[in-house]
């Protein structure tokens, strides 16, 4: 079986995290989500965890090189062998060619960049009719997927509040950002012909189909 080396790009809000998991059990692949893996190493308290762990103590942010380590650390090893799913890391170009380096020196390179394409109005809507309730995290969307009694979880009665996060400004600087980050990556990997894209408007099940279909079609090509 051929590779899976994916990364993942989209705004907040595209349903990166339910497509991650559906490519984790279809593919059985890792996820490594930048903030995740960075929090593990610093719990596994491995070279690179201290290293971190001392910017991170200092109320500093960890460089980007650093972050970097962290991710190649991760992918030579027995469970990405297969290959593997990044979210949030490569953030730059720096980045990207950081990770291109290291998978050269792996003698392994990338298989696809997947951009789950929403436009902002899409994402504010979504975002800023989130509803998370107070005491357990339940969630709930006031168009898409409202409570029974307006303002309380279905759960467990406590009440339904807006993450800071989700608030409408709070969401369009989110988007300014994402798209200032990304579109230099995007650029990237589209001259290396390595992009593909989906549209994110979509049910998560028919993004997921055409996932699938374009990684089936990735490697068939490989074969060839
Ligand atoms: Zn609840």
């Amino acid at each position: 079986m051929s590779e899976l080396n994916l990364i993942l790009l989209g705004p907040p809000g595209a349903g990166k995290g339910t497509q991650a998991d559906r490519l984790r059990t279809d593919f059985d692949l890792p996820y490594y989500a930048t903030g995740d893996i960075l929090r593990a190493a610093v719990k596994q308290e491995s070279d690179l965890g201290r290293e971190a762990r001392g910017y991170m103590d200092r109320g500093d942010l960890v460089p980007d090189e650093l972050i970097g380590k962290v991710v190649v650390d991760r992918i030579d090893s027995d469970e990405a062998r297969d290959g593997f799913v990044l979210d949030g890391f490569p953030r730059t170009v720096g980045q990207a060619e950081q990770l291109s380096r290291a998978l050269e020196g792996l003698d392994r390179r990338l298989t696809a960049t997947l951009l789950i394409e929403v436009p902002d109005e899409v994402v504010i809507r979504r975002l800023s009719g989130r509803r998370v309730c107070r005491d357990n995290g339940h969630t709930y969307h006031v168009e898409l997927d409202p409570p029974k009694n307006e303002g309380f979880c279905d759960q467990d009665g406590s009440s339904l509040v807006q993450r800071e996060d989700d608030k409408p400004e709070t969401v369009e600087h989110r988007l300014e950002v994402f798209h200032e980050q990304t579109s230099p990556l995007v650029d990237l990997y589209e001259e290396e012909g390595l992009l593909r894209r989906f549209d994110g408007t979509r049910a998560p099940n028919e993004v997921n189909g055409h996932i699938r279909a374009t990684l089936a079609t990735l490697r068939l090509e490989e074969q060839l």
